[in-house]
Protein backbone atom coordinates (compact mmCIF):
# COMPACT_ATOMS: atom_id res chain seq x y z
CA UNK A 1 0.00 0.00 0.00
CA UNK A 2 1.22 3.30 -0.90
CA UNK A 3 1.65 6.13 1.75
CA UNK A 4 -0.31 8.80 2.29
CA UNK A 5 1.40 12.20 1.08
CA UNK A 6 1.37 15.36 3.74
CA UNK A 7 0.87 18.42 1.79
CA UNK A 8 2.91 20.74 3.06
CA UNK A 9 2.32 23.59 0.49
CA UNK A 10 -1.60 23.33 1.33
CA UNK A 11 -0.91 23.44 5.08
CA UNK A 12 0.98 26.33 5.05
CA UNK A 13 -1.44 28.23 3.12
CA UNK A 14 -4.27 27.05 5.59
CA UNK A 15 -2.04 28.39 8.23
CA UNK A 16 -1.09 31.52 6.45
CA UNK A 17 -4.61 32.39 5.75
CA UNK A 18 -5.32 32.01 9.61
CA UNK A 19 -2.74 34.35 10.38
CA UNK A 20 -4.45 37.60 8.62
CA UNK A 21 -7.09 37.76 11.70
CA UNK A 22 -3.96 38.26 13.43
CA UNK A 23 -2.75 40.51 11.59
CA UNK A 24 -5.53 42.64 10.89
CA UNK A 25 -6.35 42.12 15.05
CA UNK A 26 -2.93 44.00 15.78
CA UNK A 27 -3.42 46.34 13.19
CA UNK A 28 -6.40 47.68 15.10
CA UNK A 29 -3.74 48.58 17.97
CA UNK A 30 -1.93 50.23 15.37
CA UNK A 31 0.30 47.04 15.66
CA UNK A 32 2.41 45.91 12.36
CA UNK A 33 4.74 43.20 12.77
CA UNK A 34 8.07 43.74 11.49
CA UNK A 35 11.01 41.28 10.66
CA UNK A 36 14.39 42.23 9.97
CA UNK A 37 16.39 39.50 7.95
CA UNK A 38 20.41 40.23 7.74
CA UNK A 39 22.39 39.04 4.74
CA UNK A 40 25.94 38.53 4.92
CA UNK A 41 28.01 37.54 1.24
CA UNK A 42 26.34 36.75 -2.10
CA UNK A 43 25.05 32.35 -1.21
CA UNK A 44 23.06 32.01 -4.40
CA UNK A 45 21.01 29.80 -1.81
CA UNK A 46 20.67 32.08 0.83
CA UNK A 47 19.69 34.72 -1.39
CA UNK A 48 16.70 32.77 -2.34
CA UNK A 49 15.94 31.96 1.16
CA UNK A 50 15.77 35.70 2.44
CA UNK A 51 14.54 36.81 -1.04
CA UNK A 52 11.61 34.22 -0.21
CA UNK A 53 11.23 35.02 3.63
CA UNK A 54 10.36 38.69 2.45
CA UNK A 55 7.89 38.07 0.23
CA UNK A 56 6.43 35.67 2.37
CA UNK A 57 6.40 38.35 5.02
CA UNK A 58 4.82 40.73 2.15
CA UNK A 59 2.16 38.80 1.45
CA UNK A 60 1.28 38.31 5.02
CA UNK A 61 1.02 42.20 5.61
CA UNK A 62 4.23 41.88 7.50
CA UNK A 63 6.80 44.48 7.57
CA UNK A 64 9.84 43.16 6.74
CA UNK A 65 13.53 44.71 6.47
CA UNK A 66 16.26 43.04 4.33
CA UNK A 67 19.76 44.20 5.10
CA UNK A 68 22.65 43.04 2.74
CA UNK A 69 26.36 43.37 3.45
CA UNK A 70 29.16 42.26 1.78
CA UNK A 71 30.86 38.93 2.26
CA UNK A 72 34.37 40.68 3.83
CA UNK A 73 32.01 42.95 6.45
CA UNK A 74 33.64 43.65 9.23
CA UNK A 75 31.48 41.75 12.05
CA UNK A 76 31.54 44.94 14.15
CA UNK A 77 29.16 46.91 11.63
CA UNK A 78 26.78 43.63 11.58
CA UNK A 79 26.93 43.41 15.86
CA UNK A 80 26.10 47.16 15.81
CA UNK A 81 23.06 46.98 13.57
CA UNK A 82 21.70 44.42 15.50
CA UNK A 83 21.60 46.21 18.66
CA UNK A 84 19.94 49.31 16.69
CA UNK A 85 17.21 46.56 15.67
CA UNK A 86 17.21 45.11 19.22
CA UNK A 87 16.18 48.58 20.23
CA UNK A 88 13.94 49.41 17.15
CA UNK A 89 10.12 49.27 18.41
CA UNK A 90 9.33 48.80 14.59
CA UNK A 91 11.37 45.62 14.47
CA UNK A 92 9.73 42.07 16.16
CA UNK A 93 11.72 39.93 15.05
CA UNK A 94 14.93 39.54 14.16
CA UNK A 95 16.72 36.89 11.74
CA UNK A 96 20.47 36.33 10.82
CA UNK A 97 20.76 34.00 7.42
CA UNK A 98 23.12 31.13 7.96
CA UNK A 99 25.84 30.55 7.30
CA UNK A 100 27.89 33.45 7.87
CA UNK A 101 31.47 33.82 6.25
CA UNK A 102 34.36 32.23 8.26
CA UNK A 103 35.51 35.81 9.77
CA UNK A 104 32.28 35.87 12.02
CA UNK A 105 31.60 34.12 15.35
CA UNK A 106 28.09 32.49 14.75
CA UNK A 107 27.78 31.64 17.76
CA UNK A 108 28.51 35.46 19.21
CA UNK A 109 25.84 36.16 16.13
CA UNK A 110 23.42 34.86 17.39
CA UNK A 111 23.63 35.76 21.27
CA UNK A 112 23.66 39.52 20.32
CA UNK A 113 19.82 39.20 19.20
CA UNK A 114 17.93 40.13 21.85
CA UNK A 115 15.88 37.04 23.02
CA UNK A 116 12.69 38.34 22.64
CA UNK A 117 12.79 38.89 19.14
CA UNK A 118 14.94 35.72 18.34
CA UNK A 119 12.00 34.01 15.57
CA UNK A 120 14.28 31.61 14.92
CA UNK A 121 14.74 30.73 18.09
CA UNK A 122 18.78 29.56 17.85
CA UNK A 123 19.55 32.49 21.29
CA UNK A 124 20.96 29.93 24.21
CA UNK A 125 18.05 31.34 26.66
CA UNK A 126 15.16 30.15 23.74
CA UNK A 127 17.10 27.23 22.96
CA UNK A 128 16.75 26.64 27.11
CA UNK A 129 13.11 27.42 27.75
CA UNK A 130 12.91 24.49 24.68
CA UNK A 131 14.85 22.19 26.89
CA UNK A 132 12.82 22.75 29.75
CA UNK A 133 9.12 22.13 28.07
CA UNK A 134 8.44 25.98 27.97
CA UNK A 135 9.26 27.39 24.60
CA UNK A 136 9.12 31.36 23.75
CA UNK A 137 10.07 30.69 20.03
CA UNK A 138 10.18 27.18 18.67
CA UNK A 139 12.71 27.04 15.89
CA UNK A 140 11.03 27.17 12.37
CA UNK A 141 11.63 23.63 10.89
CA UNK A 142 10.97 21.65 13.87
CA UNK A 143 8.02 23.87 14.93
CA UNK A 144 6.86 22.84 11.06
CA UNK A 145 7.11 19.36 11.33
CA UNK A 146 5.35 19.77 14.70
CA UNK A 147 2.29 21.08 12.52
CA UNK A 148 1.99 18.53 10.54
CA UNK A 149 2.33 16.07 12.77
CA UNK A 150 -0.41 17.34 14.90
CA UNK A 151 -2.65 18.28 11.56
CA UNK A 152 -2.25 14.34 10.70
CA UNK A 153 -3.19 12.81 14.21
CA UNK A 154 -0.13 11.71 14.57
CA UNK A 155 0.27 10.11 18.20
CA UNK A 156 3.34 10.80 19.98
CA UNK A 157 2.94 10.15 23.16
CA UNK A 158 4.55 6.54 23.92
CA UNK A 159 6.20 6.20 20.37
CA UNK A 160 9.51 5.21 19.07
CA UNK A 161 10.73 8.79 17.50
CA UNK A 162 14.13 8.33 15.56
CA UNK A 163 15.64 11.88 14.27
CA UNK A 164 18.92 11.00 11.87
CA UNK A 165 20.44 14.20 12.42
CA UNK A 166 21.57 16.56 15.54
CA UNK A 167 22.56 20.19 13.87
CA UNK A 168 21.41 22.86 16.10
CA UNK A 169 18.80 24.41 13.70
CA UNK A 170 17.16 21.06 12.84
CA UNK A 171 18.01 17.77 14.60
CA UNK A 172 18.79 18.87 18.28
CA UNK A 173 15.25 20.86 18.71
CA UNK A 174 13.32 18.61 16.65
CA UNK A 175 14.66 16.08 19.03
CA UNK A 176 13.38 18.60 22.15
CA UNK A 177 10.36 19.14 21.12
CA UNK A 178 9.68 15.08 20.47
CA UNK A 179 10.67 14.71 23.68
CA UNK A 180 8.41 17.30 24.95
CA UNK A 181 5.49 15.85 23.34
CA UNK A 182 6.17 12.20 25.09
CA UNK A 183 8.02 10.54 22.22
CA UNK A 184 10.59 8.00 23.26
CA UNK A 185 12.91 9.55 20.94
CA UNK A 186 16.68 8.11 19.29
CA UNK A 187 18.83 10.92 17.92
CA UNK A 188 21.38 9.46 15.28
CA UNK A 189 24.09 11.24 13.65
CA UNK A 190 27.36 10.31 11.17
CA UNK A 191 29.11 8.24 14.11
CA UNK A 192 25.79 6.05 14.99
CA UNK A 193 27.03 2.40 14.66
CA UNK A 194 24.33 0.19 12.82
CA UNK A 195 21.84 3.69 11.97
CA UNK A 196 19.38 1.20 10.14
CA UNK A 197 18.75 -0.88 13.53
CA UNK A 198 17.60 2.54 14.74
CA UNK A 199 15.61 3.84 11.86
CA UNK A 200 13.71 0.41 11.78
CA UNK A 201 12.07 1.22 14.83
CA UNK A 202 10.63 4.18 14.61
CA UNK A 203 7.11 4.68 14.48
CA UNK A 204 8.05 8.07 13.36
CA UNK A 205 11.70 8.60 11.48
CA UNK A 206 12.94 12.45 11.29
CA UNK A 207 15.29 12.68 8.32
CA UNK A 208 17.63 15.88 8.30
CA UNK A 209 21.30 14.59 7.19
CA UNK A 210 21.62 16.85 3.88
CA UNK A 211 22.36 13.87 1.67
CA UNK A 212 20.22 12.84 -1.26
CA UNK A 213 17.73 9.50 -0.91
CA UNK A 214 19.69 8.49 1.93
CA UNK A 215 16.48 6.84 3.57
CA UNK A 216 15.93 3.93 2.15
CA UNK A 217 12.91 1.80 2.06
CA UNK A 218 14.48 -1.36 4.09
CA UNK A 219 16.12 0.86 7.11
CA UNK A 220 11.73 2.40 6.84
CA UNK A 221 9.21 0.14 9.24
CA UNK A 222 6.26 -0.67 7.58
CA UNK A 223 3.48 2.08 8.80
CA UNK A 224 6.10 4.30 10.02
CA UNK A 225 5.49 8.17 9.49
CA UNK A 226 8.56 9.46 7.52
CA UNK A 227 9.60 13.21 7.72
CA UNK A 228 11.62 14.57 5.32
CA UNK A 229 13.81 17.29 6.15
CA UNK A 230 16.41 17.36 3.52
CA UNK A 231 16.66 19.69 0.61
CA UNK A 232 19.30 18.80 -1.96
CA UNK A 233 20.12 20.04 -5.31
CA UNK A 234 21.02 16.82 -7.91
CA UNK A 235 23.40 16.81 -10.03
CA UNK A 236 23.06 18.41 -13.57
CA UNK A 237 23.43 14.42 -15.00
CA UNK A 238 20.66 13.75 -12.60
CA UNK A 239 18.26 16.68 -13.91
CA UNK A 240 19.73 19.68 -11.39
CA UNK A 241 16.42 18.97 -9.27
CA UNK A 242 15.59 18.85 -5.72
CA UNK A 243 15.58 15.99 -3.51
CA UNK A 244 15.12 15.12 -0.34
CA UNK A 245 16.95 12.64 1.95
CA UNK A 246 14.70 9.68 1.66
CA UNK A 247 14.51 7.57 -1.62
CA UNK A 248 10.74 9.18 -1.47
CA UNK A 249 9.47 6.75 -4.49
CA UNK A 250 10.66 3.35 -2.97
CA UNK A 251 10.22 4.27 0.74
CA UNK A 252 6.05 5.42 -0.15
CA UNK A 253 5.56 2.09 -0.38
CA UNK A 254 6.78 1.17 3.24
CA UNK A 255 5.27 4.28 5.55
CA UNK A 256 1.82 4.92 5.77
CA UNK A 257 2.25 8.85 5.66
CA UNK A 258 5.60 10.71 3.91
CA UNK A 259 6.21 14.22 3.47
CA UNK A 260 7.76 15.32 -0.42
CA UNK A 261 10.82 17.24 -1.43
CA UNK A 262 9.42 19.86 -2.51
CA UNK A 263 6.50 20.90 -0.86
CA UNK A 264 6.58 19.11 2.15
CA UNK A 265 8.52 20.62 4.90
CA UNK A 266 9.97 23.64 2.91
CA UNK A 267 7.30 25.39 2.55
CA UNK A 268 6.52 25.14 6.42
CA UNK A 269 9.70 26.78 7.74
CA UNK A 270 8.84 29.89 6.49
CA UNK A 271 5.19 29.71 7.60
CA UNK A 272 6.56 28.93 10.82
CA UNK A 273 8.43 32.33 10.75
CA UNK A 274 5.54 34.18 10.00
CA UNK A 275 3.64 32.53 13.16
CA UNK A 276 6.56 33.22 15.72
CA UNK A 277 7.05 37.31 14.07
CA UNK A 278 3.19 38.08 14.48
CA UNK A 279 3.41 36.19 18.13
CA UNK A 280 6.35 38.24 18.83
CA UNK A 281 4.23 41.50 18.21
CA UNK A 282 1.56 39.95 19.48
CA UNK A 283 3.62 39.67 22.88
CA UNK A 284 4.47 43.48 22.61
CA UNK A 285 0.75 44.36 23.07
CA UNK A 286 0.08 41.75 26.14
CA UNK A 287 3.01 43.40 27.85
P1 LIG B 1 23.87 19.68 9.04
O1 LIG B 1 24.15 20.78 10.02
O2 LIG B 1 24.86 19.40 7.97
O3 LIG B 1 23.62 18.36 9.88
C1 LIG B 1 23.49 17.11 9.26
C2 LIG B 1 23.41 16.05 10.30
O4 LIG B 1 23.34 14.79 9.65
C3 LIG B 1 24.65 15.99 11.22
O5 LIG B 1 24.26 15.89 12.57
C4 LIG B 1 25.38 14.74 10.75
O6 LIG B 1 26.07 14.05 11.77
C5 LIG B 1 24.24 13.88 10.26
N1 LIG B 1 24.72 12.89 9.31
C6 LIG B 1 25.50 13.09 8.22
N2 LIG B 1 25.78 11.93 7.62
C7 LIG B 1 25.18 10.96 8.36
C8 LIG B 1 25.13 9.55 8.28
N3 LIG B 1 25.78 8.89 7.31
N4 LIG B 1 24.43 8.89 9.20
C9 LIG B 1 23.78 9.53 10.19
N5 LIG B 1 23.79 10.88 10.33
C10 LIG B 1 24.50 11.58 9.41
O7 LIG B 1 22.49 19.95 8.30
P2 LIG B 1 21.13 20.65 8.79
O8 LIG B 1 21.31 22.12 8.81
O9 LIG B 1 20.60 19.97 10.00
O10 LIG B 1 20.19 20.30 7.54
C11 LIG B 1 19.92 18.97 7.17
C12 LIG B 1 19.17 18.97 5.87
O11 LIG B 1 17.95 19.69 6.03
C13 LIG B 1 19.89 19.67 4.71
O12 LIG B 1 19.56 19.03 3.50
C14 LIG B 1 19.30 21.07 4.73
O13 LIG B 1 19.36 21.70 3.46
C15 LIG B 1 17.88 20.76 5.09
N6 LIG B 1 17.15 21.84 5.73
C16 LIG B 1 15.89 22.03 5.30
C17 LIG B 1 15.11 23.00 5.87
C18 LIG B 1 13.70 23.16 5.38
O14 LIG B 1 13.14 24.22 5.52
N7 LIG B 1 13.10 22.09 4.85
C19 LIG B 1 15.62 23.81 6.88
C20 LIG B 1 16.92 23.57 7.34
C21 LIG B 1 17.67 22.57 6.75
P3 LIG B 1 27.35 14.67 12.54
O15 LIG B 1 26.78 15.67 13.51
O16 LIG B 1 27.98 13.50 13.21
O17 LIG B 1 28.21 15.30 11.50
Amino acid sequence: MSAESIDGKALAEELRAGFKARVAALAAHGQRPGLAVILVGEDPASQVYVRNKVNACEAAGIFSQKLVYPADVDPATVLAKIAALNADPAIHGILVQLPLPRQFDEKAVLEAIAPAKDVDGFHAENVGALAQGNPRFIPCTPYGVMKMLEKHGVELVGREAVVIGRSNIVGKPMALLLINAGATVTVCNSKTRDLAAHTRRADILVAAVGKPRFVTAAMVKPGAVVIDVGINRLPADEGGKLCGDVDFAAVKEVAALITPVPGGVGPMTITMLLANTIEAAEREIRT
